[in-house]
């Protein structure tokens, strides 16, 4: 037998623990319900174990049964306690129904009452309450006890029997927390079933097994509630993902599918089952290309009629040898993003093709800068620009540049005897054939000077050459009557020839206004001389002209 002072002290030390579980239970109840239902079994441990502890102690009838009453609170409480643990370890989401907590509650009332009556009525323990509770003798129970008895270990196989469901059926993550339950479980069990056979006060160790429960309990969830946090989290992920997530196994059957693939599926077909787990995906969506693998788009359309593009994305799935036995499936209602991506290429095609007729507009602008709207030739202005140009790119190259000056011979006299339109046509025709004359010199331009006046810029030709060209032309309009108004129109043309050679450069020499005026005074003596001639103007002498400046 053990020494009274130690058993005290044990006693004493349950109380101490179970005490300290029950605060740092009840401060973090709101943590899981695990907890909570933790601290009401701690603090059924401290009525038991504190009510053994004292009745060492004192040594009075009243106060004997007082404590009685008090440890058999503790002792009705902890079975309900172990079951609330029971099932709050195997489902986090679980909390106490009001009418569970009402009925566990009815057993330890009834038999505090009848503890507190059992004086009068002898039902709980056979012999009145020994004056010395600690006669280490075994108290006569009555049948109430063995009732008290039965019921608690009823509600504790119940708990273990849950539990070990839970550990053999449930997810992994948990088998450890309840593996560490029950392990705890095992020794206030073994201590009750001892105490039962031999029972006395010394050897009824069950509340110090209820402490190592306790206490494995509470480290158990905390070191391994965590992980099993993780399925339950995966759950939810699958859950709340907008993609639809289905599971198929190797006949086709649906094995799992998330709310997405769920509304998915209910969309496309319309007489589904209310429950789609375990319905034969291929008969009713056999369309869907689930079995291949890989990636693919389709164009469906829902029962209402309605366009659906689905990415459908597939990866099969292989047990341990290896072998096909079924596949995932993440299906994408792609209709609105393709839809946008639609309208932002049309939107881009639009713009492409506005950018295009601006560049068109811009190019058509910048020529019509450049060019004369009746005859097509360069415009005056551009002429200055090709002029200068032409120049300075001679000047470098020591080559000669000539300019011709031409005027169309009584021009007024063909607007007025074939009207304004003829006199246009005219105009188009001689342009048509200095253009033909300029493409026979290479880098030579063709203007409209204004009016019914041309120029004819001559790069590297001299004014002999110039001359000579421009006599041919002279010779060719002359001969050729043009049809305008639908009737012939003789039209001849006086031209004057003026030279740059090669010899002068631009500072030294005649400025380009100069080369122009010399032309139109040779385009003068031609008209003065009797018109449809080609005069060239007298070649100044560089050196002349540098030493008069
Ligand atoms: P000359 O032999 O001395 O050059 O006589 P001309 O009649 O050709 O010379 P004048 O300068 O007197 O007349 C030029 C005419 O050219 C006057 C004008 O009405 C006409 N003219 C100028 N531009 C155009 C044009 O674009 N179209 C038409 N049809 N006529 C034009
Ligand atoms: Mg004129
Ligand atoms: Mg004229």
């Amino acid at each position: 037998m053990l020494g009274l002072p130690f058993l005290v002290l044990l006693f004493m030390l349950a109380t101490a623990v179970g005490a300290a579980m029950t605060a740092i239970g009840w401060r973090r109840r709101k943590a899981a319900p695990a907890v909570a239902a933790l601290a009401l079994l701690s603090a059924a441990i401290v009525a038991w174990s504190a009510a053994d502890a004292l009745a060492f102690l004192v040594h009075d009838a009243v106060v004997g049964h007082l404590l009685r009453v008090i440890k058999f609170i503790g002792v009705c409480v902890i079975p309900a306690g172990f079951f609330c643990l029971s099932l709050a370890v195997l489902d986090r989401a679980w909390r106490l129904p009001r009418r569970t907590a009402l009925l566990l509650m009815i057993e330890p009332v009834l038999i505090l009452v009848m503890n507190v009556t059992d004086p009068w009525h002898n039902l709980f323990f056979l012999q009145p309450d020994p004056a010395d509770p600690i006669t280490f003798t075994r108290p006569d129970f009555g049948p109430l006890f063995w009732v008290h008895t039965a019921y608690s270990y009823l509600l504790l196989a119940v708990g273990v029997a849950r539990l070990l469901r839970g550990w053999v059926r449930g997810p992994r993550a948990q088998r450890k927390l309840i593996g560490a339950i029950l392990l705890g479980a095992i020794l206030p069990g073994l201590a009750n079933i001892v105490a039962l056979a031999w029972g006395d006060y010394a050897t009824d160790m069950t509340p110090i097994g209820f402490c190592v429960t306790a206490v494995t309990t509470y480290w158990a969830l905390v070191h391994h509630s965590l992980p099993e946090m993780i399925p339950v989290a995966r759950e939810r992920v699958f859950d709340l993902i907008g993609d639809t997530v289905a599971t198929i196994d190797a006949t086709g059957r649906i094995l799992d599918l998330n709310s997405a693939a769920e509304h998915m599926l209910r969309r496309l077909a319309p007489d589904l089952p209310d429950r789609l787990v375990g319905h034969s995906f291929e008969k009713e969506f056999g369309g869907l290309p689930y079995a291949d693998g890989g990636e693919s788009d389709l164009i469906l359309t829902d029962r209402e009629g309605r366009r659906l593009e689905l990415n459908v994305r597939t990866s099969p799935l292989h047990d341990n040898r290896r072998e096909r036995v079924g596949w995932v499936m993440v299906i994408r209602d792609v209709t609105a993003i393709n839809g946008q991506r639609r309208e932002l290429e049309q939107a881009n095609a639009r713009l492409h093709e506005q950018l295009r007729t601006i560049e068109l507009l811009r190019a058509d602008l910048a020529e019509q800068a450049v060019r004369d709207a009746l005859t097509g030739l360069h415009n005056r202005r551009h002429l200055m620009e090709e002029l200068a140009r032409l120049a300075a790119e001679c000047a470098l190259q020591g080559r000669p540049l000539s300019v011709a000056l031409l005027d169309v011979d009584h021009f007024k006299q063909v607007n007025d005897c074939y009207g304004h339109g003829a006199g246009d046509e005219v105009l188009v025709r001689v342009a048509g054939w200095l253009r033909e004359a300029a493409g026979a010199v290479a880098g030579a331009v063709a203007a409209r000077y204004g009016g019914e006046e041309f120029v004819l810029v001559l790069p590297g030709l001299d004014a002999v050459a110039a001359g000579a060209r421009v006599e041919v032309l002279r010779a060719r309009v002359a001969a050729e009557p043009v049809r305008a108004g639908g009737r012939p129109v003789p039209v001849t043309f006086s031209a004057g020839v003026a030279c740059r050679t090669a010899g002068q450069s631009l500072e030294a020499g005649q400025s380009l206004e100069e080369l122009l005026h010399a032309a139109d005074e040779a385009l003068y003596a031609a008209k003065r001389t009797g018109r449809n001639r080609v005069e060239t103007a007298a070649v100044p002498d560089a050196h002349a002209s540098g030493t008069a400046a």
